[in-house]
């Protein structure tokens, strides 16, 4: 029996929160672990869309000319507030997503930390304070200098919903732009509840608003001349759209698109670890992860080794709803898990065999579970092989040389992540160089720190988040030359 009924305003802007004239186009929010309604989000129309765009925009340049020192506060703060609400965020993220608890907690962490990380770039100033340039004249004297970029569209998915939000109000805070910010249609609640931080923080109103929708209203918010930058994380496919809609007013981009990321096992590798990152790498979140690494390469000599030890520990994962020790939650809605269900029919369809599978605890319910499936040695065209999944399906393929596991891991037009087990440091290290990703862990979990910058290649993105690099995408960089006379 569920407790909450949840009832989301079409949008907050300035501060205030403003309701639909109807209920006709508001979406329904399940609790993915139960499957149970649990409320309901209304939808923004263009008018609100257009409000909160210009509410934006009327509250950059008094929130632009704020000292770094000032917003350093503000971010401290929120990072704190976030620590302090950490049990209902987290309760909220695994009522919503059905997230179990040990990584609905991490995605508190992450968004406290990511808060954190850009206060800390404001206190310090440096990224702030114009540079002298050494000029071959001395004529002039030259100075470089960032600005902020203007007002921001945020538009994020629903595998992290808060951490992937942090990632990017964060330096665009920390920047000076104004933003709105479009949620999930999925995990929305979520949002809204980072929203009513920042606003108890004492962001100044307008700084920050939020509209609820789908598709059409990300692209609406896209499409309006007021927005200066869209920072996008979701598909590849809508990443097309939006860098589309950009162009017409030349708005800046960053994309954090999908990805088809490889773990490779050389022979040399401790297999007990390979097994722990490749369970980590495929199913975490339930394989909702635009960073799965869910082409699994392992040696020959290693092969029937790691098989076996994969087998027993996939087996082993607990799948159920949100509970001490459970190790996977369920897929974000029943859409999602039908798709996901429909691509790995697919698969099979054209050839792909499953090895084994996971199963399901039966707590499940009716809730939007799948148990976790391991397919071997599909064909390289096979849809398994090539697409992305977004669910707990892994495949695992054999190689014989570091050559033909290189090949294998770079033959994708995506290039987000990859996961290198390994003894040899020197194999490591060109692993590291001639792997085509945006980030390379070598015998590590996915570590994810806010120094360290996110982003891809190819049909992975454009852009990097996090990190200096994160900040400076907020920020445009300008130069001035000066008569020295
Ligand atoms: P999606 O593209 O369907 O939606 C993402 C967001 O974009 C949602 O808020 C959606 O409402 C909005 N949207 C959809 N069409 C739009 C349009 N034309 N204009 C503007 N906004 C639009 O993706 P999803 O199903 O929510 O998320 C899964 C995808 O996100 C996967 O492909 C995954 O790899 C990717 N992802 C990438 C990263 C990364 O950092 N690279 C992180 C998380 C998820």
């Amino acid at each position: 029996m569920e407790t909450t009924t949840i009832t989301l305003p079409a949008a907050t802007i300035s501060g205030h929160a403003h309701r639909s004239a109807t209920t006709a186009t508001s979406t329904p929010i399940h609790n993915a672990a139960t499957g149970a309604l649990i409320g309901w989000q209304e939808q923004a129309t263009a008018d609100q869309i257009d409000k909160a765009v210009r509410e934006a925009h009327k509250a950059l340049p008094s929130w632009r000319t704020t000292s770094p020192a000032t917003r350093a506060k503000l971010l401290k703060k929120i990072a704190e507030l976030i620590e302090a609400d950490r049990a209902r965020l987290a309760a909220m993220q695994m009522q919503v997503s059905g997230k179990p608890p040990f990584e609905a907690n991490l995605d508190v962490s992450d968004a406290a930390a990511t808060f954190d990380y850009y206060a800390g770039l404001c206190a310090e100033a440096a990224a702030f304070t114009p540079e002298t340039l050494k000029l071959p004249d001395d004529t002039v004297t030259g100075e470089r200098f960032y600005e902020a970029v203007g007002v921001a569209a945020l538009i994020v998915p629903w595998n992290f919903p808060m951490v992937t939000t942090a990632w990017k109000i964060a330096p665009a805070l920390a920047a000076g732009c104004t933003v709105v910010l479009k949620p999930s249609e999925f995990t929305s609640p979520v949002e809204h509840m980072l929203a009513q931080i920042i606003a108890e923080a004492g962001v100044p109103d307008g700084v920050v608003n939020l509209v609820n929708g789908g598709g059409a209203v990300g692209a609406q918010l896209t499409a309006h001349p007021l927005i200066d930058k869209i920072s996008f994380t979701g598909s590849t496919a809508s990443g097309r759209k939006v860098m589309q809609a950009a162009a017409q007013d030349m708005k800046r981009v960053t994309l954090e698109l999908g990805g088809k990321s490889a773990l490779i096992v050389r022979a040399d590798a401790d297999i007990e670890r390979a097994v722990s990152l490749a369970v980590g790498g495929a199913f975490t979140n339930a394989g909702q992860m635009c960073s799965a690494t869910a082409r699994i390469l392992v040696h020959d000599d290693v092969y029937r080794k790691f098989m076996a030890a994969f087998e027993t520990a996939v087996r082993a994962i607990q799948v159920a709803p949100p509970a001490e020790d459970v190790v996977m939650g369920p897929l974000v809605s029943a859409a999602q898990r039908e798709r996901v269900q429909a691509l790995l029919a697919q698969g099979v369809e054209a050839g792909a065999s499953v090895a084994f599978s996971g199963q399901l605890d039966p707590a499940c319910g009716d809730g939007f579970f799948m148990a976790p499936v391991v397919v071997a040695e599909p064909a390289v065209d096979n849809v398994l092989w090539t697409d992305e999944v977004f669910g707990p399906v892994a495949c695992v393929k054999s190689f014989r040389t570091d050559e033909e596991a290189i090949a294998l891991a770079n033959d994708t037009r995506y290039g987000l992540v990859a996961t290198v087990v390994t003894a040899d440091q020197d194999a490591a290290r060109r692993y590291k160089t001639q792997l085509r990703a945006g980030l390379v862990w070598i015998n590590t979990p996915q570590l994810i720190f806010p120094q360290v910058c996110w982003g891809g290649l190819g049909l992975s993105g454009i852009g990097r988040e996090l990190g200096l690099a994160g900040l400076r995408s907020y920020q445009e960089l300008r130069h001035a030359l000066t008569d020295a006379a």
